[in-house]
């Protein structure tokens, strides 16, 4: 079966075709009216219903492919294609976005996202709120602050990953912001908001923790002494540049915006992401604490 590679068929693309929908006259594949495809042999054999099924036509496309190499090399490149109407070549900018967020889901050790109850109760800037209601509610149930702990945390990492969406509408009014003299509509906005977490989610998120893992194991296996951590000073900074390193092209190209401008923005946007994780931060503590 071959899975990966594009079919090459015999489409009929001379014949006239009726539309069984609407009944207008066409040719090709897709009633050039209403939309509704040309129903083919293969359409109807199980295994491709089940590759329907699983949008895998996404894959043989290579649309994902597509998508990734642009965003990693293009940024920008697909919020710009998407808003002039060219869709064809990536997947759907919202389901790659969901594609990343499915993909951090299955890496249990990656954490960027997620937000232990000690941090929740002295690290954050809300904390004296978290700790009134937490306190209240682990002495009207009889609880230990260290079992109230436990199935706090087993919640929270399980819904730091399904809100991750909400990062994307967080970010929306910093990019306005950034992009304050420019007339852009907002499903452009929403679009680069998407591919701007969607980059995250990717690189400095899964990509950056493979390598460090990586790494420190090579160490490791090496007989260096070393307990494969960086000190997170470092370790932010360095995520920091990166990210910045996408928004600034990225800003270049969508916006129109000169290089001084485009790294105003950049650094705007890397600044915001604080105050955006923070607000998720607090979205994530009442979304696990009174779903509890
Ligand atoms: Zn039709």
């Amino acid at each position: 079966m071959n899975f990966w590679r594009k079919r090459t068929e015999a489409f009929d693309f001379q014949i006239t075709r009726k539309c069984k929908h609407c009944e207008a006259s066409f040719h090709g594949k897709f009633c050039n009216i209403c939309g509704e495809k040309v129903l083919e042999k293969e359409d109807q054999t199980l295994k491709n219903y089940l590759l329907n099924l699983l949008n895998a036509y996404t894959f043989i496309d290579g649309k994902f492919f597509n998508s990734l190499r642009t965003l990693l090399l293009k940024p920008g490149k697909i919020t710009e294609d998407v808003s002039e109407g060219i869709t064809v070549p990536y997947m759907q900018p919202i389901s790659f976005f969901f594609l990343a967020n499915f993909i951090y889901f299955f890496f249990p050790v990656i954490q960027t996202f997620n937000t232990s109850l000690y941090n929740q109760l002295y690290r954050m800037p809300y904390s004296g709120f978290v700790e009134k209601e937490v306190t209240e509610y682990i002495s009207e149930n009889n609880l230990s602050l260290s079992d109230f702990s436990q199935i706090y945390d087993m919640n929270s990492t399980g819904n730091s990953k399904l809100l991750l969406f909400l990062f994307v509408i967080y970010l929306i009014p910093f990019i306005v912001l950034a992009n304050y003299s420019k007339q852009v509509n907002f499903v452009k906005y929403f679009h680069l908001s998407l591919e701007f977490v969607t980059f995250i989610l990717i690189v400095p998120t899964v990509g950056i923790s493979l390598v460090t893992r990586g790494i420190s194991q090579l160490i490791l296996g090496l007989g260096v002494n070393w307990n494969g951590e960086i000190r997170d000073e470092y370790y932010t900074f360095f995520l920091s540049l990166i990210i910045l390193g996408f928004f600034v092209p990225a800003i270049r190209r969508v916006m129109g915006f000169s290089w001084w401008r485009s790294i105003l923005g950049g650094i705007l946007l890397v600044s915001a992401l604080i105050v955006v994780i923070t607000i998720y931060r607090l979205t994530l503590f009442l979304a696990t604490f009174y779903t509890l």
